[in-house]
């Protein structure tokens, strides 16, 4: 999934708790639970990992980082967040597994090896995979459901 949903997901969940540690963890899980649902971007993550394409797609997960942090920026500024240190170590938090899992693939499994394995493995509890297009619509609809649960 996107880190744009998995931040936007763990600011939700992240902004209702005390203290930020709690928010932090609380959006760490929360990325298990929304990597489980299927989620399109699979297979373009299988195309893009091969040592001649890796840097597109350490560009778009750079490009995804950096758009999930402003997106939470912009909704604390916009007054989105009550608790704003609380959503930001959420976000932090929700993205953080794929951090992981990124320097562990980088590494080339010498890093985290369990860590990735597992981050692998629950991707593929629900062992169906969607195409990228109907992914984006299913991250998007996540998304829009977050936001409007958290109101
Ligand atoms: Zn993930």
């Amino acid at each position: 999934m996107f880190l744009i949903v998995h931040a936007t997901v763990g600011a939700a969940i992240g902004e209702r708790l005390e203290p930020p540690a709690f928010s932090f963890w609380a959006g760490f899980l929360s990325h298990f639970v929304a990597d489980i649902i299927p989620h399109g971007d699979e297979r373009s993550g299988r195309l893009l990992f091969c040592p001649e394409r890796l840097h597109w797609l350490v560009i778009l997960a750079i490009i995804d980082g950096l758009a999930a942090m402003s997106l939470i920026a912009v909704l604390w500024l916009g007054g989105f967040f009550n608790n704003a240190i609380g959503a930001m170590a959420g976000a932090l938090g929700a993205i953080m597994p794929d951090v992981l899992a990124g320097f562990s693939e980088l590494s080339h499994g010498k890093l985290w090896p369990h860590f990735a394995r597992f981050h692998e493995r629950n991707h593929k509890l629900i062992n169906y995979e969607i195409p990228l297009v109907a992914g984006g619509v299913v991250q998007f609809g996540f998304f829009l459901v977050t936001i409007y649960l958290s109101r």
